[in-house]
């Protein structure tokens, strides 16, 4: 599809009930947030037209980014797919990048901006941009085929490097030293920079938190800096350059031939700069905790990593949120207030479950309530519990009712992840779908 062109593939079916009201709601961005939202809006029946505004010609999933940069040949097949095979009938999607967002002059309502100079018009907005991280996340605005050959450029530096220097300790920066490990040249090394004194977050146990850094520090090619940052040579984004040199807090300098950041940047919501207010001091849009409305725009709402709702970024969250936005839709379309109170996606999930390093894994159970504990050890065996999880009848096989750490649960995370199509986005997608133009040119 040419980058930039307004694609109305798939069209509403003959005889289907749901109407381009006098209504009109604007998605941004068509990750699983955005998807999410469009799906149960549509299902809501809501007297609204709905336009997905998308940046990019595909979708590419962010769980499986460590594993795209270790994995070529699951990337294209698992692990990304083109944003038309994803599209979801009764929808209208427009492949640009949105610029801006002004209110119309003397009446309800926005006027949504894009970089193919259009002018949408929106009863409502849905912002779900997400979060930036480096070399794991795409550039928002590019084209699949561009990022297969980034990535293969990328596969070949860091299967060349000297030293690959990590920024960020957090569960991505552990997954990430996971497979570069796997990646590197018998020679080559990570140095591995780390804010706290140990890896993953405080949201982790301290056992769970020693049990990662004892793993990450065994390597004899790995080194760990912790209570450091890098200063100055990096930055938000991936750095390929031979032997450059980076300086970190504690005057140390380090020579690398790549760096890659591994922490997240809210620098997605930019057009909302222009109302003072709309964003945080973090760059998430502000939003009410209770509502998910922008707390300075009507009729503005936020799904996903790039809100400030004071939940972490996870798929449950995502799909309760796109749930409590659709019902506010229902209220503040028809005139009314947002009525419905949000309600968090598994409260108790406060941080990452599965935290995988290569062919390892840890399921991180300390946060989950006994129940859950007693399911989750279940896969410290190759596979679930025989006997059936939760059934209280563990140890038979002798592995479970241990803490999952080690093969058993990095099997599993491979072979969920290399399920692919078992994601809750990538598994929608529709790979029999052709191209929009050829769909045209068939019809002709
Ligand atoms: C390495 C990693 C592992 C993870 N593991 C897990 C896990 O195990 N379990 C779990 O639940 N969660 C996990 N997560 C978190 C979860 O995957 C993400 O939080 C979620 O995918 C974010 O979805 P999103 O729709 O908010 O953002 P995205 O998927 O980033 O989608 C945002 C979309 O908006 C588009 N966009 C951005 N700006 C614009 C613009 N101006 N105009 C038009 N379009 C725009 C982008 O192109 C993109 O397609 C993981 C995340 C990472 C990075």
């Amino acid at each position: 599809m040419e980058y930039g062109a307004r694609s109305k593939t798939p069209k509403v079916k003959k005889g289907e009930s749901f109407s381009s009201g006098s209504s009109s709601t604007v998605i941004i961005g068509h990750g699983l947030a955005g998807r999410e939202t469009a799906k149960m809006l549509l299902a809501s029946k809501a007297d609204t037209s709905i336009t997905v505004i998308e940046a990019n010609d595909y979708y590419e999933s962010d769980i499986c980014g460590p594993k795209s940069l270790s994995s070529p040949s699951l990337y294209t097949k698992n692990f990304s797919a083109p944003q038309y095979q994803l599209a979801i009938e009764g929808v209208e999607y427009v492949t640009a990048k949105v610029l801006d967002i002004t209110k119309k002059e003397g009446g309800d309502g926005y006027s949504v901006k894009t970089s193919t100079g259009a002018s949408i018009p929106a009863t409502a907005v849905v912002v779900c941009t997400g979060f930036s991280s480096g070399l794991i996340k795409p550039a928002v605005g590019s084209l699949w085929e561009d990022r297969k050959k980034e990535l293969d450029e990328h596969r070949k530096a860091i299967a060349a490097a000297d030293n690959v220097i990590i920024a960020g300790g957090g569960a991505v920066g552990v997954d990430i030293n996971g497979e570069v490990l796997g990646m590197l040249k018998p020679a080559g090394r990570i140095t591995h920079v780390v804010t706290d004194t140990v890896l993953m977050t405080p949201r982790h146990s301290e056992e769970e938190r020693r049990l990662v850094t004892e793993r990450i520090e065994g390597f004899p090619n790995v080194d760990v800096l912790f209570s450091d940052r890098v200063v100055e040579g990096g930055g938000k984004d991936a750095v390929f350059e031979e032997k450059k040199k980076y300086k970190l807090k504690s005057g140390k300098e380090v020579v690398a031939d790549v760096y890659i950041p591994a922490f997240a940047v809210f620098d997605r919501a930019e057009f909302l700069r222009s109302t003072e207010g709309a964003l945080a001091p973090n760059g998430r849009v502000a939003v009410n905790k209770e509502t998910l409305m922008s707390d300075k725009l009507f009729n503005v709402y936020a799904v996903g990593g790039c809100a400030d709702n004071g939940e972490m970024s996870s798929i449950p969250k995502i799909e309760a949120q796109a749930a409590s936005v659709v019902k506010n839709l229902a209220h503040t379309l028809a005139g009314g207030e947002p009525k419905h109170k949000h309600r968090e996606g598994l409260p108790w999930m406060q941080a990452e479950v599965m935290v995988p390093h290569g062919d390892w894994g840890m399921v991180a159970v300390d946060g989950v309530p006994a129940v859950g504990k007693a399911c989750l050890r279940c896969l410290g065996f190759p596979l679930p519990c025989l006997l059936g999880p939760c059934v209280a009848v563990c140890g038979v096989c002798g592995t479970s009712c241990k803490r999952p750490v080690g093969s058993g649960p990095g099997g599993f995370w491979q072979f969920a992840l290399n399920m692919g199509p078992f994601g809750p986005v990538l598994g929608k997608a529709d790979k029999k779908r052709q191209p929009p133009a050829q769909n045209e040119m068939k019809r002709e």
